[in-house]
């Protein structure tokens, strides 16, 4: 008989990349891919807790589940990923739904099937295995099923150092870790050899990969000399690590992409150094200048408003920031205090403050986008193509070297190649064009 598998991904792509090792795992017991919760086996919550707003999201979701539960009482519930690593949540979690089988934590996502199997036998039980080890070697070793179409996410390290003063990653996380540079190599490798067109190195900080003497520069380098047409990119990046030799890489390449995701978090010093963040707004600028010597070069961030204490001049120099810089997107985000932090035990702003503060960050970031596209006119960008467009009929998409996506007329015969397209309309982020005969 057929069992099925369903997996609700939440949080970044470091998290939509392990859903992908779970497919991978639970496929090797024999399940099979459902987007009918309804008939699911096992439904598998892969969850993220670094924002407050994911995590009330997941408590609704899995609560939704009791009525699956009530009428297969064989179904199988997991609550997977850092949401489960804080401390006291399995606890917390299993009180409020007590119809969760496993729950595991972010270095215990291997042991997954071995659970499974014991819970296929005996479905009344409960298995939780939540630990974090800093010294806990890296489980690689697992079968990803990947659905990300052209792009490939390769895993170069794990957990983060840095210890933002905003940010739970590394309680739930653990310490950095990062692979054998061969496995990566391998790994890229067999990749291209599927016939991927593009590979995203992942890591909370790539830029701080260490593995005895190598570091990310290397990696980058040498990925790039992989033979065969490929884009190579990466994230996401710390500016207190980014550096010369990086971007030297970077130009010396055409595989790697000239697309820098740099996350500012904010504009103001004095913010900064409250974020532990390491660097200073002069510092960032002056990177950011080194950055833009690169040949048509997208350069997008996170940027956030509403940290504690954050005044009106502090913020004023977050917009300032933004219009020096020009960012092609940003990820803009209210601050929310994460429990255990040292940000949460600050004094935190009114939610009206920050409420005024996102939107005028939003219209002021949507006004460069816009403006930036508008640059493009004109232009024959090198897309790769990535999918279909279902919003526009008979259209594909794909994204140009710099990271922005273009839509133009083309059938699914396109997806994987590369073709040159002349933009002739854009619309805020968006681009649009038509293929050079
Ligand atoms: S660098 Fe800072 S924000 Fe990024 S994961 Fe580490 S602690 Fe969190």
């Amino acid at each position: 008989m057929e069992k099925y598998y369903h997996i609700l991904t939440y949080g970044c792509q470091m998290n939509i990349h392990e859903s992908e090792k779970i497919a991978g795992m639970l496929r090797t017991l024999g399940y099979r891919d459902t987007q009918n919760i309804s008939n699911a086996d096992i439904i598998v919550f892969n969850t993220c807790c670094i924002r407050d707003t994911a995590e009330t999201k997941i408590i609704g979701n899995i609560g939704e589940i009791k009525r699956y539960k009530k009428k297969n009482n064989d179904l199988i519930v997991a609550v997977v990923g850092c949401m489960s690593q804080q401390k006291g949540a399995a606890e917390n979690l299993r009180e409020k739904f007590p119809f969760i089988n496993i729950i595991l934590g972010t270095d215990n996502l291997h042991e997954l099937p071995q659970h499974i199997i014991q819970l296929e036998q005996d479905n009344k039980k409960y298995i939780k295995s939540v630990s974090l080890d800093p010294s806990a070697p890296i489980s690689e070793e697992v079968p990803s099923y990947r659905t990300s179409g052209t792009n490939a996410w390769v895993n170069i390290m794990y957990g983060c150092d840095n210890f933002c003063t905003y940010c739970i990653v590394p309680y739930v996380r653990g310490r950095e870790r990062s692979r054998a540079p061969m496995l990566i190599l391998d790994e890229v490798k067999m990749l291209l050899d599927q016939g991927y067109k593009e590979i995203t190195l992942l890591g909370q900080n790539v830029d701080s990969y260490s593995y005895e003497n190598y570091d990310f520069a290397y990696i980058l380098s040498q990925c790039a000399k992989i033979d065969g047409k490929f884009r190579l990119r990466f994230m996401t990046s710390h500016p207190k690590d980014f550096n010369t030799k990086i971007i030297d890489i970077i130009r010396s390449s055409d595989n790697i992409c000239n697309n820098i995701h740099l996350p500012v978090q904010s504009g103001s010093n004095r913010i900064l150094q409250l974020m532990n963040r390491k660097y200073t707004r002069e510092y960032y600028l002056k990177l950011i200048d080194e950055i833009k010597t690169l040949p048509n070069v997208g350069i997008t961030s996170d940027i956030m408003v509403g940290f504690p204490t954050e005044t009106d001049q502090d913020f004023a120099d977050t917009l300032d920031l933004v219009k020096a810089v020009r960012y092609s997107s940003a990820f803009t985000f209210v601050y929310s205090p994460r429990k255990g932090t040292t940000a949460a035990k600050m004094k935190q702003l009114p939610a009206e403050i920050k409420k005024e503060r996102i939107q005028e960050l939003v219209k002021l970031q949507n006004s460069i986008t816009a403006q930036v596209s508008k640059e493009y006119l004109g232009t024959t960008q090198q897309v790769l193509v990535e999918d279909t467009n279902p919003r526009y009929e008979n259209s594909v998409c794909g994204r140009t070297d710099s990271g922005r996506l273009v839509t133009f007329s083309g059938d699914k015969s396109l997806i994987g190649k590369f073709v040159d397209v002349k933009i002739n309309k854009t619309r805020v982020a968006s681009l649009f064009g038509e293929i050079n005969v």
